[in-house]
């Protein structure tokens, strides 16, 4: 199974679970019972938080092409440390 898109025009989006393969291209509105089209969109990528993806592409980033300093970097200020 797995989870597919639909929008109607008045009442918004809404999701239906069919076999994979066997989504139809536009399904009946549960509230209004209108065409509904469906929409394509990349499943739960958007819930991925941007501040941690961007973290994740730093990451690859850095481990195909890390980043040339020109100096030590500044020492921290943790507190407890001389
Ligand atoms: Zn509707």
């Amino acid at each position: 199974m797995a989870t597919y898109g639909y929008r109607c025009p008045w009442d918004g989006d809404f999701e239906l679970r069919f076999a994979i393969g066997t989504a139809t291209a536009s399904s009946p509105c549960p509230t209004c019972g209108c065409d509904a089209r469906r929409v394509f969109s990349p499943p739960s990528l958007a819930r991925t938080p941007p501040a941690l993806a961007a973290a994740i592409d730093a990451s690859w980033r850095s481990a195909e092409t890390p980043e040339v300093v020109s100096s030590v970097p500044a020492r921290s200020r943790e507190p407890g440390r001389t």
